[in-house]
């Protein structure tokens, strides 16, 4: 097992630094077993971060490249990453317990892409010119912010960062970033490795710990943009703390995601998509599809298939390469899945498929779970449970399932499964959702932006839209005369 640069600093002004403050355990969940300690950053060590970002911004070194130049040096980050793929893999796996495959294809895939996409867009951050009404030209920049802080959850710890460091770094900002508590350790590697790329000290900075490090880096008079992922409770709190220095905000955040199954649906595609939606990263998926809707002639048919896909996925040890569904990340995500699973027998709700801990194995894990006979007031279908728990009700028309999908405070993604393109754009049209997927679940790809609607946030990421909310736009007017 790698352990990164040095067990017990944080990463600031470009080297190992810090670690005053009171240690805490980073444990592997598919064992229970602590596999290092990482600091709780002071409020001195925030200050030494932001400061470092501050004079690394201010001194030009690199919001003074030529979008060219930046763009080498994230491109050498991206073949860095690559280069280092393996262990970045087994470290993220360690860290969080999700499936080795899944670490190695979509983690480490999905952050060499975005350094590789944002250098590539790191060359085209172009203004306009406009035809005023004057004799003048006019013209706009776009410039980058200054001190980015980025605070991220636990579920997705490389690509979660790298969305938000990638672009970031790409329009000429500087960056301090928190990740989760849970799970900090390819965020402190990846720091190390952007070094080795060329980034210039203080370019990125890592400090770690809890909410209130979190909280003092967003409220820091220094900070000049805040870009968060997470709970919609803590992007609540957030956005409020930003708005007291009136500091621009992303957030990105929970949902509850309904799949609609028409009748006329290919069963055997839903069937898998209904499946993954709600068992890929083990259901610590913002847009899982935790909500799936049937219409009322296939209805039985589809809850016989989720069940069969549910008990058949194979869960286990998540550094074995057959693993689909591993461990939860800890005992706090277990003990909350649990929670909801018990308000689910006191409801009334039938548990179709699993409903409690898989007692053959040690660690945090928690078996894939189906419940039907629940009502759509229920919190089992408004609330996020963030586990491989799936609600199934039942539809009778088009305008019952649009209302039921869009019948709760989140708006992150949704579904659909019909052979009939007119409806697939009809109801597409209608559902209050950042991402839409027709006939598949949960493609994403670096190019298209994605976030949420009502409660689920605001901002995007990806896409060039993630570079922009990175930029700030100058106007520029010159008189003729
Ligand atoms: P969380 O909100 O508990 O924590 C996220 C981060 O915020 C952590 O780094 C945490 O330490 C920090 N934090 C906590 N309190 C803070 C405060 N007061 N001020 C500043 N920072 C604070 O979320 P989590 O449990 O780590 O992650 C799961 C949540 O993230 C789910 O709700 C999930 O839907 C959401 N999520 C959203 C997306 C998206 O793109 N919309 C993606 C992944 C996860």
């Amino acid at each position: 097992m790698t352990v990164i640069g040095a067990a017990g600093r944080l990463y600031i002004d470009g080297a190992w630094r810090g670690g005053q403050g009171a240690m805490r355990d980073v444990v592997n969940p598919a064992t229970g077993k602590v596999v290092t300690t990482v600091p709780d950053a002071t409020p001195a060590e925030v200050d030494a971060a932001v400061d470092a970002a501050r004079r690394a911004f201010d001194s030009g070194a690199w919001s003074g490249l030529s979008g060219r130049e930046r763009s080498r040096v994230l491109y050498r980050a991206a073949a860095l990453i690559q280069e280092h793929a393996e262990e970045l893999a087994q470290l993220e796996t360690t860290d969080t317990g999700k499936p080795i495959q899944f670490s190695r294809m979509v983690d480490v895939g999905n952050t060499v892409t975005h350094f590789e996409y944002y250098a590539g867009l790191a060359y085209s951050i172009d203004g306009a010119t406009r035809q005023t009404g004057m004799p003048a030209l006019a013209y706009t920049v776009r410039e980058p912010i200054g001190v980015v802080a980025a605070v991220t959850p636990f579920n997705f710890p490389m690509i979660l960062s790298t969305s938000k460091i990638a672009p970031a770094l790409a329009a000429g900002n500087t960056v301090v970033h928190k990740p989760a508590e849970d799970t900090p350790l390819t965020a402190l590697r990846i720091a190390e490795l952007l070094t080795e790329a060329g980034l210039p000290p203080g370019v990125l900075n890592v400090v770690t710990g809890g909410g209130p490090v979190g909280e003092s880096l967003v409220r820091h008079p220094g900070v000049d943009k805040v870009a968060f992922t997470g709970s919609t409770a803590v992007g609540r709190r957030i956005a409020s703390a930003a708005a007291e220095t009136l500091k621009p905000v992303t957030v990105e955040l929970g949902g509850k995601s309904a799949q609609i199954v028409f009748a006329d649906a290919d069963l055997d595609a839903a069937g898998q998509a209904a499946v993954s939606g709600f068992v890929f990263n083990t259901g610590q998926f913002c847009m899982g599809g935790t909500r799936l809707l049937v219409q009322r002639p296939v209805y039985d048919e589809m809850v016989t298939r989720v069940v069969g896909g549910a008990v058949h996925v194979p869960v286990g040890d998540p550094l074995s390469p057959e693993t689909v569904v591993g461990p939860m990340a800890g005992q706090r995500h277990l003990d909350k899945v649990r929670g909801y699973v018990e308000l689910a027998a006191s409801e009334g709700a039938t548990i179709a498929a699993g409903g409690g801990r898989v007692d053959t194995l040690d660690g945090y894990y928690f078996a894939p779970t189906v419940i039907t006979d629940v009502d759509q007031g229920s919190r089992l279908v408004q609330e996020e449970i963030f586990g491989p728990v799936v609600t199934v009700q039942p539809f009778d028309t088009e305008q019952e399932a649009i209302a039921m999908a869009n019948g709760t405070s989140f708006g992150l993604a949704a579904g659909l499964h019909t052979r009939d393109v007119a409806r697939a754009h009809r109801v597409a049209g209608k559902l209050k959702a950042g991402m839409v997927w027709v006939n598949t679940w949960g493609m994403l790809d670096v190019t298209v932006p994605f976030g949420g609607y009502k409660q689920s946030g605001y901002g995007r990421e990806y896409g060039p839209e993630g570079l922009h909310e990175y930029t700030q736009t100058k106007s520029v007017l010159l008189p003729l005369t």
